[in-house]
């Protein structure tokens, strides 16, 4: 067969050669170890945290080395193409601090690389499968829908492997004559890779994730080029990744499978083989067994999922650190005030079964995060997600500013800040109690006589003294509890609990529940001083009346 005809005619057009490619897009001139790497999404619309994971990695794996991480748009699927994607993405991850260097940007692109999205690329590509033709490595295949289908049934029916190969490659071997006469009578056709594979070889192949893998060969010649020329994912990868200068390959580990296929392509196509790191799916358990985040099942995949349940960015993004580097909470826990990046990232520590989801390990990291920020962090962040999710809490969050930073200021700072608040979400139920319209009673607990509740309650009013000092306040709280016969020694009454009633804890949470509705709330005097005298005595006489 004269190959160089046969690219000839399948690929008229074609004058650029591989060398000029290769001139036009030059090694980088990145310092000695600098990781190139990208991400390429298909513009599908959903951004998950699978692509935040991924994003993450090779963020970190770029950046750390002084190297560049830029985007590349997979959209060579058109019909799995929703408007608006890209932006969407871009944005996105963007909002989790993940910023690149060059590729596909909301306006356009940028670097020196590009097209940097697949479907601006066909030219580029056919230079590339016309050198394959001609070096015997790829040619064309005519086969219809219905003929590939009664492939498949006839392997089904001999229990062999599925696929294009040995004697089912029908168009491998064909003259010439015959591909002109299928290209003149209009047929359409694929063009395929000429594997010279054999399931019978094995060979070792080291991913940076996965370690040596014991890797059986490709025998099946895939599809390089679909019938309207263009690409798949396998043939545009290895020259988009080669022509951008990629040195790691950060991807999901379900394309494992399609390895050996790349190994081949690259080899055929003379490239130098970047690194590859695969990462495993994200897990989660489901009852004791783990699976995969399903789409379907999981709300948790999607990344509006965090932002409708108010996660801060930052906590998230402080999650999948510790998810992704088990040593990171330490070095969290002995660096708070550290900006993240300056943690030194392995992907060597990475899981290579893929990290285990845990929502409520989510909430705690998400708690200690809550607990690092300022009032005033606090204060915009809660009302940034009131004005998206609760406008009127929003309303009642703007009306006084200081008296919310203030409440928001109880118990913050110190060694030991209170941990209340794993989402913004969770702002509403715990102060609301400090505005008046979002004020609601539990009630109170129950085991105590009534009567003895309103006594404790009438005996505070009678004493309380809006000059009083904590300690002072707390003395009378005492001596109230004394005098109802309750234990006002917390030690006295853990020594001797049947000898009383109740304790001094009892009388100040029929306090608490009297002024906050709940039983359980931050610190009872700064949270009166903060209501203010007024409000504080008018909910305990609204109690009592209550309690008749
Ligand atoms: N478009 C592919 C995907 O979304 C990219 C895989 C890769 O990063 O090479 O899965």
């Amino acid at each position: 067969m004269d190959t160089i005809a046969l690219a000839n005619y399948l690929f008229p057009n074609v004058t650029t050669t591989p060398e000029e490619l290769e001139a036009r897009f030059p090694e980088r001139n990145a310092p000695e170890g600098a990781v190139i790497t990208r991400m390429a999404p298909s513009p599908t619309g959903f951004v998950h945290l699978g692509n935040l994971v991924q994003g993450l990695i090779s963020e970190r794996m770029a950046h750390q080395s002084g190297g560049v991480l830029f985007l590349r748009v997979e959209d060579t699927d058109a019909k799995r193409e929703v408007p608006g994607a890209v932006e969407v993405l871009i944005s996105t991850l963007k909002h989790y601090g993940i910023r690149f260097d060059e590729g596909v940007t909301v306006d356009g692109e940028a670097g020196d690389y590009g097209p940097y999205r697949q479907r601006q690329r066909a030219d580029i590509y056919h230079v590339y499968a016309k050198k394959l033709v001609e070096q015997g490595d790829a040619y064309p295949c005519f086969c219809t829908e219905e003929e590939l289908t009664r492939m498949r049934e006839l392997q089904e029916a001999r229990k062999v492997n599925f696929g294009y190969y040995g004697e089912y490659a029908i168009w491998r071997d064909r003259p010439f004559e015959d591909v002109k006469a299928a290209v003149e009578a209009g047929k359409p056709w694929v063009l395929r890779f000429r594997s010279t594979g054999s399931v019978e070889n094995k060979f070792k192949f080291t991913d940076l994730v996965k370690g040596v893998l014991n890797v059986t060969e490709n025998d099946v010649d895939q599809v390089l080029l679909k019938s309207d020329g263009i690409p798949t994912y396998h043939f545009a990868h290895a020259v988009d990744d080669h022509l951008m200068r990629t040195t790691h390959v950060v991807r999901g580990d379900e394309w494992l499978p399609s390895l050996p296929f790349h190994l081949q392509l690259f080899r055929a196509l003379g490239f130098k083989l970047p690194k590859y790191v695969h990462i495993g799916p994200l897990m989660k358990m489901d009852g004791t067994s783990k699976r995969k985040l399903s789409k379907r099942k999981d709300p948790e995949l999607a990344l509006t999922y965090y932002k409708a349940e108010g996660f801060p960015v930052s906590a998230v993004y402080e999650y999948i650190m510790t998810l992704l580097n088990s040593n990171y909470e330490d070095w969290r826990k002995a660096n708070p005030a550290a900006p993240s990046d300056e943690f030194k990232f392995s992907y060597k520590k990475l899981n290579p079964a893929g990290a285990l989801f845990d929502y409520a390990k989510l909430c705690d990291v998400s708690k200690n995060e809550i607990a690092r920020m300022d009032a005033e962090t606090v204060y915009a962040l809660a009302l940034e997600y009131a004005e998206e999710f609760d406008p009127d809490f929003a309303a009642v969050l703007k009306r006084d500013p200081g008296y919310a930073k203030a409440i928001f200021a109880i118990g913050r700072g110190g060694k030991k800040p209170r941990k209340d608040l794993a989402t913004w979400k969770d702002v509403k139920p715990y102060m609301g109690f400090f505005y008046d319209e979002y004020f609601v009673s539990e009630g109170f607990p129950e085991g105590f006589d009534r009567a003895v509740i309103r006594a404790a309650l009438e005996k505070y009013l009678a004493v309380c003294d809006p000059a009083d000092d904590a300690s002072a306040w707390f003395d009378k709280v005492k001596a109230i509890t004394a005098e109802i016969g309750f234990a006002a020694d917390m030690k006295e009454y853990k020594t001797n609990p049947d000898a009383f009633p109740g304790s001094v804890a009892d009388v100040s949470t029929f306090l608490r529940v009297a002024v906050t509705g709940k039983t359980n709330s931050p610190d009872l005097y700064t949270v009166m001083h903060l209501l203010g005298s007024e409000r504080s005595v008018g909910r305990i006489r609204k109690a009592i009346e209550d309690l008749k």
